[in-house]
């Protein structure tokens, strides 16, 4: 058995736990990180980063496939169409295989010392770890728990067979015909859109009576047209029951109470997700928890001293960006700065089509908390740079302070709206005023002058409607 001492130990390297891993390597900690499958975790593997490319890859052949059926308004004709999806596949797969070897590359860099196996607590200080060449002891003054996520099995439809999560979507050999996906959240939308666009018949399945309960009704309505225009079918209201006995069809309970039935080659199940609490010896530790995750505090700090957890595990926003700041944060802690949680913006995006981007209080979130508010909303169909990108659906809206116009949240629904979530996040992070957004010159022409012009149109002088 070997065995060998440190100041931190990390266990698990997502997002979470490489980026702290990184951290503290920098900062001169001696530093230790366990991982028993690829560094950069859900989010680089078989999340964020996979997912992402899929999207792309089916936009760009759908757009193509609208431009060989001659329907776009520029006039330009694509014959021959056709996709290589083992390719596409591949692809995706290059995409996460450069970014995985980045981040051992970096903790190498760093001087972090990265263990190969499953971590597993002997007590709060003490940690084996099974690895392929024997057991590895690890003693650590300071322990960072980053297990993060998995996705939520529903009992009437185990994995397994036709029957997939996220990570079986994502890797699929081929375009299913028919998929069933169940759940309208982030992972079911963006995924289920994807696959319609590679040319899936898709259904969805939800139990809520709209899809993305995350956002408003303003917010999500776009995404809602483009699902009708893509030809997917959602069934809102309705509950899943389990597959036919034959297992060719996806059985529901309709809001009228009929019997809905889905035929599919794939169910997508995307109902959730976990975090990953068991596995790793929690009951040799006094962890206190909160709901189904760990407990934390502000410097994310357990209920055990000396024991840290980020991430997925200690709960929502399941986000890769909240993961991170908080493996940069407690790097630091340990380091003995002096530092909290003290962020203001942690933005939500979704890359559905067209995406959404939320920062801070929604109109609603913001009358709750006892505000009394400003909105004002900027449509696309106004900016120049949406016209000539084919883009014109969706909006950013801006809700402020009455009295002081303090920024308070900043939301928006539209083509390549994503790319504005740093601006949002920045207005909301510095405090900015509308008049600092409205007095901020905007290159024109831009999406982001829908920006500017959703602050001015709060302030009742919108230049362009
Ligand atoms: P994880 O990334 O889950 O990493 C935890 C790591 O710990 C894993 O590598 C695991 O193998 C390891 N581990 C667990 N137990 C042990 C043990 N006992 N010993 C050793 N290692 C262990 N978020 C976004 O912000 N943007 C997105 O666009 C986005 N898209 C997503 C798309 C999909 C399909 C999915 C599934 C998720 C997506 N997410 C997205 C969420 C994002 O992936 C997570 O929020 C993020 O990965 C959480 O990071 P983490 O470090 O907490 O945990
Ligand atoms: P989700 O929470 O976003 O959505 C789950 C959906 O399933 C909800 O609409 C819910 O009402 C529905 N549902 C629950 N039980 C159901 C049932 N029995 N039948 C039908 N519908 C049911 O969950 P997800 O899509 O699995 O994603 C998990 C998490 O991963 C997200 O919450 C997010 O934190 C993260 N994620 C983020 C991004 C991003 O940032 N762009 C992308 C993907 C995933």
């Amino acid at each position: 058995m070997k065995e060998i001492t440190c100041k931190l130990l990390v266990i698990g390297a997502g997002p979470g736990g490489y980026v702290s891993a990184i951290r503290a390597g920098q900062l001169g900690i001696d530093t230790v990180i366990v991982e028993m499958a690829k560094p950069g975790g859900t989010c680089l593997n078989i999340g964020c980063i996979p997912s992402k490319a899929l999207i792309h890859a089916a936009d760009d052949f759908h757009r193509t496939a609208a431009m060989a059926a001659g329907r776009n308004a520029m006039g330009i004709r694509a014959e021959n169409l056709a996709i290589d999806f083992g390719r596409t596949m591949a692809w995706k797969d290059g995409i996460t295989g450069r970014l995985t070897m980045g981040v051992a590359g970096l903790l190498k860099k760093a001087g972090v010392k990265m263990v190969v196996g499953r971590a597993r607590f002997r007590d709060g200080k003490t940690v084996e770890v099974e690895t392929e060449t024997g057991q590895q002891v690890i003693r650590a003054e300071n322990v960072v728990i980053a297990t993060g996520s998995a996705p939520v099995e529903l009992p009437m439809l185990p994995f397994g067979g036709k029957i997939i999560s996220s990570t079986g979507a994502l890797s699929l050999a081929q375009v299913p015909e028919r998929l069933a996906v169940v759940g309208a959240g982030y992972i079911g939308l963006e995924l289920g859109i994807a696959f319609a666009k590679l040319g899936s018949k898709v259904t969805i399945v939800e139990a809520l009576d709209r899809i993305l309960p995350l956002y408003d009704t303003q917010l999500t309505q776009p995404v809602a047209k483009r699902l009708s225009a893509l030809g997917v079918e959602v069934l809102l209201g309705t509950k899943v029951k389990g597959m036919s006995s034959n297992g060719e069809t996806l059985l529901a309970d309709a809001a009228d109470g009929e019997e809905r039935r889905v035929a599919a080659d794939k169910v997508l199940v995307t109902v959730g997700r976990k975090p990953v609490t068991e596995g790793w010896g929690r009951e040799e530790l006094e962890l206190d928890m909160d709901g189904r995750y760990l407990r934390i505090d502000d410097q994310c700090r357990t209920s055990m001293r000396g024991i840290y957890a980020i991430g997925d595990v200690t709960g929502e926003p399941m986000l890769a960006h909240r993961a991170m700041a908080q493996g940069e944060m407690v790097a630091e802690i340990v380091s003995g700065k002096r530092r909290s949680w003290d962020r203001r913006a942690i933005p939500a995006v979704c890359f559905t089509d067209p995406e959404i981007v939320s920062v801070g209080l929604s109109p609603d979130e913001a009358r709750a908390a006892g505000r009394e508010v400003k909105i004002g909303q900027f449509p696309f169909s106004a900016n120049g740079r949406a016209m000539t990108l084919s883009s014109e659906e969706g909006f950013v809206r801006v809700v402020a302070r009455a009295d002081n116009h303090l920024v308070l949240g900043i939301q928006g629904v539209g083509a390549g709206i994503s790319e504005l979530s740093a601006a949002f996040s920045i207005a909301v992070e510095m405090g900015a005023r509308l008049e600092d957004i409205a007095g901020t010159i905007h290159a024109h022409p831009t999406q982001s002058e829908a920006f500017a012009e959703a602050a001015l149109k709060t302030l009742g002088h919108a230049l362009h409607v």
